[in-house]
């Protein structure tokens, strides 16, 4: 499969042909959507990525195609785990369609393609979860063919998983004509305006716990971005890399190269902490946790810290008002702890108040702290559906899910 990076970032975005672009009328669609979502008691427990998806499938409806929905749920890692058959999800789909929902207890087998031949115009059938077959994580060939097989047309709207090159992510488009979905054309065209002239100045805020999964991302803002502000875990091993004391704070001593190579590389656009909130470094984080503030010159030896302070949420603040385009990804704080979540809180009404400004976020903590602070997701340009997808995306991986939808 060859992956077409200028396909992602040279093109204009409208050029991704759409289920809008083909004749779908009486054909089988094989749609790959991310229902990736949690159970409670065999009922689901949050069906936003479900809703996501239904203006592709009411679309789908409305043009009379033969709907056969393929998802993942949870990671049975090849083999059939009954809790995490699709079921309920089946159930809470047909209750937003208002129309049934068919299951099948197989993806690919003689069920299986016995139920997608009872499919008629208009109709919906969910295939098994896919990950109950080892053939799809490993993108097998054979399998892929026979998943395909079900179908005419591959439309990918599984944005949340695209940058997995699956059998159902990737493989069958070997085999069918694929094009993008609603929700994975959004994404695309949002997420790639941050590449196209964004209105300046562009910030980026990021944090998190581990730098690993920010390196790609930090490195490519370095060049792209005017100020990147960094805080949470990762922000630590950035002071320690500058020699700052940051006690047992949670950090990454085998990511001090790669800090100080940031650092050098970003210069004055690199935006730390100047002062922080910590606690005791015994003390077991809890919202009662006695949290003290501290300029980084000053964090004591036995401590470790849990959030941006003050003075740092102030300039952060103020550099957001003054953006232009805002990307955000990672809490700055251990904002799950009330003693911890005033700087992410911070950060989250910032861009909620930049209103003349293009703001951009996602991954799934940070759109966890929305909740928590209850930030409607409107209130942002954009809060993407895809946590490593949208990292990867913007790191400029082309991912195998996206690159394989045709172009106009
Ligand atoms: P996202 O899912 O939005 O990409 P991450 O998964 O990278 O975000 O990071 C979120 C986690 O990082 C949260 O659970 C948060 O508690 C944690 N975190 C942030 N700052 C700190 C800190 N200073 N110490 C410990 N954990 C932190
Ligand atoms: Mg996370």
């Amino acid at each position: 499969m060859r992956y077409n990076r200028a396909r992602l970032f040279h093109l204009p975005m409208h050029a991704l042909k759409t289920i809008r672009d083909i004749d779908v009328t009486s054909r089988r669609v094989l749609v790959r959507v991310d229902f990736n979502i949690p159970i409670k008691d065999g009922r689901v427990a949050d069906d936003t990525r479900i809703r996501e998806a239904l203006p592709t499938l009411e679309y789908l409806i409305s043009k009379k195609a033969r709907i056969i929905l393929v998802t993942h749920l949870g990671r049975p890692k090849g083999v059939v785990v009954p809790e995490l058959r699709l079921t309920s999800v089946a159930a809470r789909l047909a209750e937003l369609l208002h129309i049934p929902v068919a299951t099948c207890d197989e993806a690919v087998g003689a069920n299986a393609t016995a139920a997608v031949a009872k499919v008629r115009e208009g109709e919906i059938l969910l295939l098994e979860n896919i990950r109950f077959y080892p053939g799809e994580e490993a993108n097998d060939p054979t399998f892929a063919k026979a998943l395909a097989a079900h179908a005419d047309i591959f439309v990918q709207e599984a944005f949340g998983t695209a940058h997995r090159a699956h059998a159902s992510t990737a493989g069958v488009a070997a085999h069918l004509p694929t094009v993008a979905g609603f929700l994975v054309e959004k994404e695309v065209r949002e997420l790639s305006k941050i590449f196209h002239n964004p209105a300046r100045p562009l910030v980026v805020v990021t944090g998190g716990a581990k730098i690993d999964t920010k390196i790609g991302i930090l490195r490519r803002f370095v060049a792209l971005a005017d100020k990147i502000l960094l805080g949470g875990g990762i922000a630590n091993t950035f002071l320690a890399a500058k020699g700052f004391e940051i006690g047992q704070s949670l950090y990454q001593a085998d990511k001090l190269d790669v800090a100080r190579e940031i650092i050098a590389a970003a210069g004055d656009k690199l935006v730390l902490p100047t002062d922080v909130i910590a606690a005791a470094a015994d003390a077991v984080p809890m919202d009662t946790t006695p949290a003290f503030e501290a300029t980084i010159a000053n964090v004591p030896n036995d401590s470790k810290i849990y959030d941006i302070g003050p003075a740092t949420r102030q300039t952060f603040a103020a550099t957001i008002a003054m953006a232009g385009t805002v990307v955000w990804n990672g809490p700055v704080g251990f904002f799950e702890r009330a003693p911890f979540a005033g700087g992410t809180e911070a950060v989250a009404r910032a861009v909620a108040a930049a209103e003349r400004a293009t703001t951009i976020l996602g991954g799934g903590d940070t759109i966890e702290a929305l909740t928590r602070f209850q930030i409607a997701p409107d209130t942002f340009t954009h809060v993407s559906t895809g946590g490593g997808a949208m990292l990867e995306f913007l790191e400029g991986e082309p991912l195998p899910g996206i690159a394989i939808i045709a172009t106009k």
